[in-house]
């Protein structure tokens, strides 16, 4: 009796393991993709930052949530779009959060997720002067909305083979150096409050700072971990469209972000595409722009913002196999 139950429990373990492998297997589908518009996204981080620095507690956050709810109802139709709104207090102030969700191809059962961070830093850590004073953070936090923004128009343009999410996350960059308790503040309330219980796409990308002159984006160490199958096809789509300068074939570091939180809390399994560089000390190194007044306008590259983006639509319209009915 003992073997007999061990046994299916050991077939259900198998079961369930193959099952969600499936759901991280990628074939090229034979599908049109359609165009990026990196010009877009270059203009969606601009009018991002006419807003100014997006501080939590500032107008320029509040009128910035305005703006992407706009755009997202625009394309994913007005009810298809929630806020997800909460406060919580930081060093000593109570500051409203704005978590943005919009959903594409909602009938769809079978679904991912994308996501940026749309915060900006509140001080600039790493600059030699005003380091007290917020910075724009064009590539930190500006690009990775922006090309979600691109797409989203995309998506409103050319039928999804597949539901997607999109989420833009706030408090993200809002901790001080080392307080990673105060840092990730939307994908933790997110992925403790989901909005929608049980929800569990086949998995999730994240993009932070996608936007940066120089930028190099090796293969993110928790990604690895989290999601190797996905790491491993997106980069190989990155290869094939001649992108291997940018999407390095080698290890990364461990970067702690929204990714880590949404994979610990949620068991999505989230992967990030971020501009960094790990040294030959191991010690991970960010672009020299990192958290200071110099992530404005003039260090964002159209080529960069081109690249994922079109990595990005040709995973998402051409690489995801229909799930088996089973
Ligand atoms: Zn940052």
């Amino acid at each position: 009796m003992k073997r007999t139950f061990s046994l299916i429990v050991v077939a259900l373990f198998l079961f369930s393991c193959s099952a969600s492998e499936e759901r991280l297997e990628f074939r090229e589908q034979g599908n049109e993709v359609p165009e990026f518009r990196s010009e877009n996204t270059f203009q969606y981080i601009e009018e991002q930052l006419a807003f100014g620095p997006r501080v939590p507690g500032t107008e320029a956050h509040r009128n910035a949530v305005e703006y992407f709810r706009d755009h997202f109802q625009a394309t994913a139709g007005s009810r298809a779009v929630y806020i997800q709104q909460f406060e919580q207090e930081i060093y000593g102030d109570t500051l409203p959060f704005y978590n943005v969700l919009a959903s594409f191809g909602g009938a769809n059962q079978d679904r991912i997720v994308l996501a940026a961070h749309w915060d900006s830093r509140p001080r600039a850590d790493k600059d030699s002067q005003d380091r007290d004073q917020a910075i724009l953070g064009a590539d930190d936090g500006g690009s990775g909305v922006a090309v979600l923004m691109e797409l989203a128009n995309i998506f409103s343009e050319h039928d999804l083979p597949i539901g997607v999410d999109i989420i833009l996350f706030d408090g993200e960059d809002y901790g001080e150096e080392g307080d990673l308790a105060n840092y990730f503040i939307g994908s933790r309330y997110w992925s403790q409050n989901p909005p929608v219980p049980g929800y569990s796409p086949r998995f999730g990308i994240l993009l932070d700072m996608v936007g940066g002159q120089g930028a190099r984006f090796p293969k993110e160490g928790h990604s690895i971990s989290f999601a190797p199958n996905l790491v491993d096809e997106i980069w190989a789509i990155a290869a094939k469209k001649g992108f291997e300068d940018l999407f390095l074939d080698e290890r990364g570091g461990r970067v702690a972000d929204d990714h880590i939180i949404v994979e610990q809390y949620t068991g999505i399994p989230m992967i990030n595409i971020i501009h960094h560089n790990l040294n030959e000390n191991g010690v991970i190194e960010f672009p020299p722009y990192w958290h200071t007044h110099r992530d404005n306008i003039d260090i964002i590259d159209r080529d960069v913002l081109q690249a994922v983006g079109e990595v990005m639509l040709e995973l998402i319209y051409n690489r995801i196999p229909k799930e088996e009915s089973n």
